[in-house]
């Protein structure tokens, strides 16, 4: 017996309304729907993991700084490890970023369409999310973003670039200029940032309330690991450790992250050969009745000419391929999103879209 509706506690009447991030799990051949790599990483990586995983005291409490995984990735961005703040998965990162500088009677900004986390994560926070438009080329747009930020006075704004889910990216000096115009912190959500040629951590430094989040789940083969982290100014990461549950991130997760940063040179060649097989997927698509945006990212967004997106999805579901329905997102109408994956997956997912497509 289920207690009655009626008889449950309510939750906050600002959760009320909120419907949660749903990106189906469901069971097919081909998923190409949440950006993860389309390769575990390397077997060596496993071997060490392993070998390290069996010193591990599991009855002490790990170390609470993350000492030696803030040293790695500190030393693999040229920062210092004060400037490095590292939680479970880049989603707790941003949670933890609304958590001390959003939360009730404040607000976050974001410029859709963008990562639907975001006004999530914010939310959640007990933050007020206020909402801009990107240009018609999904870009920011610099008087846009001043319009928001004048009028709403954010204390986060958020900017993901490589944008989630239009592969869009963003040059830094027009991130220098959001960060010059936004009054609060500037959140810059780089998920994607090793696939592209450009990157916002050049700007980071005491001197701007900036900070750039990357995570493990995507480049790193690491989407079960929930690893992420930021890099930005050390009195800001000194500010998130005080919001942090005790001992957040467990031990070995700790020891995940820092051998895997030992794999390094493997993994930027797996990003490399990702970017080419993204093009090679791009030039696919081009010659298929769809429009497609340029993407800086592992994954491609498009648009089905003459074809409901929806149906397209649908189709593509039918012979066992998943990509990700954005056709009923705003701004996206009847777009769809298609993770890289392996060549083999990549040409199962464009014959099975040439097939659907056919007139
Ligand atoms: C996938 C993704 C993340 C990753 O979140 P994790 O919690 O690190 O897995 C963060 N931001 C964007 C834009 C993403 O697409």
């Amino acid at each position: 017996m289920s207690l009655p509706l009626r008889a449950r506690p309510a939750v906050r009447p600002d959760l009320a309304l909120l419907e949660g991030y749903h990106s189906p799990q469901v069971d097919v051949a081909i998923r190409l729907n949440t950006n993860e790599a389309p390769v575990p990483p390397p077997p060596a990586f496993a071997d060490a993991l392993a070998a390290e995983l069996s010193r591990i005291q599991w009855h002490r409490y790990p170390d609470r700084a993350a000492t030696a995984l803030r040293e790695a990735v500190a030393a693999a961005h040229g920062v210092e490890p004060e400037q490095v703040f590292a939680a479970n998965g880049s989603n707790e990162v941003l949670q933890t970023v609304c958590l001390a500088y959003g939360g009730h009677g404040r607000k976050a900004a974001l410029f859709s369409p963008t990562y639907l986390m975001h006004g999530q994560i914010a939310a959640v926070a007990g933050t007020e999310v206020v909402v801009g438009a990107r240009a018609a080329d999904l870009t920011l747009d610099l008087a846009e973003v001043e319009r928001v930020v004048v009028e709403h006075d954010p204390a986060v704004t958020f900017v993901c670039s490589p944008n989630n889910p239009t592969g869009t990216i963003e040059d830094p000096a027009t991130i220098a200029a959001v960060a010059d115009l936004a009054p609060g912190v500037v959140v810059v959500d780089e998920a994607y940032g090793q696939f592209a040629d450009r990157s916002a951590l050049e700007l980071v430094g005491d001197d701007r309330p900036l900070v750039v989040t990357r995570t493990f789940s995507k480049t790193w083969s690491m989407a079960a690991a929930r690893l992420g982290y930021l890099i930005g100014p050390t009195w800001l990461v000194a500010e998130l450790e005080k919001v942090v549950l005790p001992y957040h991130l467990d031990a070995a997760k700790q020891v995940a992250g820092r051998v895997a940063l030992r794999f390094g040179a493997e993994m930027e060649e797996r990003v490399a050969a990702l970017v080419a097989e993204r093009r090679r997927l791009v030039d696919r698509l081009g010659a298929l009745p769809v429009q497609q945006w340029r993407s800086d990212a592992n994954f491609v967004l498009f648009r089905p000419l003459d074809r409901p997106g929806r149906q397209v999805w649908q189709g593509l579901l039918d012979r066992s391929v998943l990509v990700r329905d954005c056709s009923s997102w705003p701004g996206l109408d009847g777009c769809l999103r298609v993770t890289v994956g392996t060549v083999a997956e990549d040409d199962a997912f464009l014959d099975a879209l040439t097939e659907v497509l056919q007139p």
